[in-house]
């Protein structure tokens, strides 16, 4: 297919984690559309290295800096460039030479490279919710400061984000976010409370990385995927209604103020929201698999459990108080799902974990970004006290 267009231009922030290869694999079906100019891994520095060797980018970051040596001798006969660190990823993000940062970061570590890609006004396609649970307010100020466009990949937020489309105009009565309901779904107390990592690393519907699949199962993703949706779309937490719909198969609605209600719909795919980020506003074809109308025969609703799970009601008091608060919940989650991926707490001592860390860290109500990056700070260090040696 011949494009009168440019390639764009695309950073992979996180390129060796689960949405970081599936854009990897959308660019390799698309060659003409996009070329890879920035690829970046924390410590996975053999899929880095293959990587870089398939795609052929101009810079490559690798955070652990005791990997850079070896991944800087697997390139020493090509142009790529090689950088190291933390602050690495911070400068190159900053560069003038890509025009789409994909950003795929797990975690709050994911904000500072996001904040300055923003700052120099590129388009953001945005998986690393924790960016805007974190310091929304000011990532949002941010990006209209710079025209920054922000394009949701989250599969819920790019659902609500393609009702949108030829809707500006209009406003959002409210909008309703699906949740598979994760693979715990029905269960009650005395059966989370024996709950193994293995276990809960078994998604029903998705194939994620390990932090995101734990949230999913504590039902956390949602909340933060609430406060998410209410910096994205400029909602009240009224306005921002969970439904348990375990098919996943509508990934989100809008309703409008005429009570009329749009749902985009197709099956469980990260690919799909990862494609129209980047190609963003094209549609491009594609061969992945059509939702078959017929299968499932039904489609479901329900309210979410929130005596059993309750970190959605500990998300859904942050998304409400605002503040820092919703920083400490998430670094407090970050502490928790960290210890009970190493059998360190149990699945229900993540919330209790949560809880004391929002209720001990002292309440900013309208923090400058240095006082969140205190919060998190904060919230990190006593969260991690209250687990036994
Ligand atoms: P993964 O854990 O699979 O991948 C994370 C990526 O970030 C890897 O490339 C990893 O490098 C890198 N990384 C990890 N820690 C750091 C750090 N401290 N500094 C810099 N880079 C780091 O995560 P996912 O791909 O599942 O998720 C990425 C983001 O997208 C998350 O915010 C998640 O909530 C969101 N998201 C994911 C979905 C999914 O389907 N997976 C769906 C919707 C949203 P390395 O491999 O070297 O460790
Ligand atoms: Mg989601």
């Amino acid at each position: 297919m011949s494009n009168s267009f440019p390639a764009k231009r695309i950073a992979i922030f996180g390129s060796t984690g689960s949405i970081g290869t599936q854009a990897l694999e959308v660019v390799a079906a698309n060659p003409e559309l996009f070329s890879v100019e920035i690829l970046t891994a924390q410590s996975n520095d053999s899929l880095l290295i293959q990587q870089g060797l398939k795609f052929n980018p101009n810079i490559i970051v690798i955070g652990d800096e005791r990997k850079y040596q070896k991944v800087k001798e697997a390139f020493s006969k090509m142009d790529t460039k090689v950088f190291a660190g933390e602050k690495a990823l911070e400068e190159v993000a900053a560069m003038n030479c890509y025009d789409i940062l994909l950003a795929a970061v797990v975690g709050f570590a994911g904000l500072k490279p996001t904040l300055k890609s923003i700052e120099s006004g590129k388009t953001v396609a945005l998986a690393n919710k924790e960016t805007l649970v974190v310091a929304g307010d000011i990532v949002m100020q941010k990006a209209v400061e710079n025209r920054a466009p922000i394009i949701p990949v989250d599969s819920e937020h790019s659902a609500i984000f393609q009702c949108l489309v030829g809707e500006t105009r209009n406003k959002i009565e409210k909008i309703y976010l699906t949740a598979s309901g994760g693979p715990f779904l029905g269960k009650k107390t005395n059966y989370l409370v024996n709950v193994k990592r293995d276990h809960a690393l078994q998604h029903p519907n998705w194939s994620m990385g390990a932090k995101i699949t734990i949230d999913s199962a504590t039902l956390m993703n949602k909340g933060l995927e609430m406060i998410e949706a209410k910096w994205l779309f400029n909602l009240k937490p009224d306005q921002i209604q969970v439904y348990v719909h375990p098919q996943s198969i509508i990934h989100s609605m809008v309703q409008f103020e005429d009570g009329s209600i749009k749902a985009q719909m197709g099956l469980p795919d990260m690919k799909l929201p990862i494609q129209y980020a980047l190609a963003f506003p094209q549609r491009i074809p594609n061969k992945f698999p059509r939702y078959d109308l017929k299968k499932p025969a039904q489609l479901t609703f329900e309210d979410p459990d929130t005596r059993t799970f309750r970190n959605l009601l500990l998300a859904q008091e942050a998304l409400n108080t605002g503040g820092n608060l919703p920083c400490v919940l998430n670094a407090a989650n970050e502490i928790a799902v960290f210890a009970f991926l190493r059998n360190r707490i149990g699945f229900l001592d993540m919330t209790d974990l949560i809880e004391k860390t929002m209720n001990h860290v002292h309440f900013i109500e309208k923090p400058t970004l240095e006082e969140y990056f205190d919060s998190d700070g904060e919230a990190r260090n006593f969260a991690a006290s209250l687990i036994k040696l």
